[in-house]
């Protein structure tokens, strides 16, 4: 295997301070979308904004930049631009080697740290003479909402030969292999008003067919592969009156394809029982919120991945997540996509933070993975 050419790792931290210091909410990523598109721009790469904006609301579209190979091969690296909220008026410290947030905000390294170490490989590899594949950088907006930049994506913007998607929290050297397909419901019940003191005979409670049918689901990790949830419930309309409607929303994954279809079945038969039982109906609706993935220990991708990790001294490991990312919408595109762990930690709350030197070595194992790519 050729040297691995350096990452610059005051460069790296400089450019990811500068992104979590920029205001990304959800729907509002155009701000950080220009300074990656500076940067990626300045190493060399073709960059341009797809028309997803009109899809998503967002005011920009999803970043998409390519570096030109020296050989064939596509490694696509993907990481969403929007932080959750509280995320704006970041202001980083360093402290004990880790990155932290100093006011009362999250910190961003979800995923700044996946948009920095993506920029870092691509200039390390544009200024080296070490033989590389074309690397097409796919930074997407709406990730945190509903992975809406993903699903705006055209396939052929993420068309390529293995896809890292920079998102995962823990330590670099993880690998998500799996993730489930989700569904989510929501489940509008119907019964009969009447009048609470004077005619309670006459109605036929929504609120009370919501509740058989809940106590009746099955929720929490109802198997290894699988999990359910009853996520709101609303519904009535004052004290007098036996509630006409009732909505109840929830959802269910699954890392096993065919085991989600039953799991969505057994749900809506259940639902629907307890409200013929009690005299009412029950209508519902899924949406299939994104497609799971599930790569086998063998799968060249991950082997590659394996190999990369081993070039720059990380222990390998890899695991299943619950949770979806933007790994799986690419995956569904025919593209071999494993997500990686970026060394976030604390994502979501306001005590994430992420060590300068995991950071450093997300950059490296993305470089050695296009290296790999080259020798074939
Ligand atoms: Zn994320």
């Amino acid at each position: 295997m050729s040297e691995l050419p350096p990452v610059d790792p005051d460069r790296l931290l400089a450019t990811f301070l500068d992104l979590v210091r920029v205001d990304s909410p959800s729907g509002s990523e155009g701000a950080c979308a220009s300074r990656c598109a500076e940067a990626l721009a300045e190493a060399g790469c073709e960059v341009f904004f797809d028309d997803s904006a009109r899809v998503t609301g967002s005011d920009v579209g999803n970043l998409i930049a390519t570096l030109p190979g020296t050989v064939p091969g596509v490694l696509v690296l993907s990481a969403h631009m929007d932080c959750v909220d509280p995320g704006l008026g970041v202001e980083p410290v360093i402290e004990d080697g880790h990155v932290r947030s100093a006011g009362p905000t999250i910190l961003g390294a979800d995923d700044k740290a996946g948009l920095a170490a993506a920029i870092e490989c691509v200039r390390t590899l544009a200024e080296s003479s070490v033989a590389h594949p074309t690397v097409k950088c796919v930074f997407t907006v709406q990730e945190e909402v509903g992975l809406k930049g993903a699903k705006a994506l055209d396939p052929s913007s993420v068309a390529g030969d293995a896809c890292l998607v920079l998102d995962a929290d823990g330590a670099p050297g993880g690998i998500v292999v799996a993730a489930p397909t989700h569904y989510t419901f929501v489940a509008d019940f119907h019964g009969v008003a009447a009048h609470a003191g004077v005619s309670p005979e006459d109605g036929r409670s929504a609120i009370v067919m919501a509740a058989e049918a809940i106590t009746r689901l099955s929720v929490g990790r109802v198997d290894e592969l699988s999990t359910a949830n009853v996520g709101t419930i609303e519904g009535g309309s004052a004290t007098n009156v036996i509630a006409a409607r009732a909505r109840v929303t929830g959802e269910c994954r699954s890392i096993d394809r065919a085991r989600v279809e039953e799991l969505r079945a057994q749900m809506e038969h259940t639902l629907k029982s307890a409200a013929h039982e009690r005299g009412g109906s029950c209508d519902v609706r899924w949406n299939l919120e994104y497609e799971g993935f599930s790569l086998s220990e063998d799968a060249s991708i991950v082997a590659l991945v394996r190999g990369a990790c081993e070039d720059v001294g990380l222990v390998a490991r890899t695991f299943v997540t619950g949770g979806g990312s933007d790994a799986n919408v690419i995956a569904a595109h025919g593209v071999p996509t494993v997500a990686l762990s970026c060394g976030m930690e604390g994502v979501h709350g306001t005590d994430e933070h992420i060590e300068v030197s995991a950071l450093e070595s997300l950059a490296r194992l993305c470089v050695a993975v296009a290296v790999r790519m080259s020798a074939g």
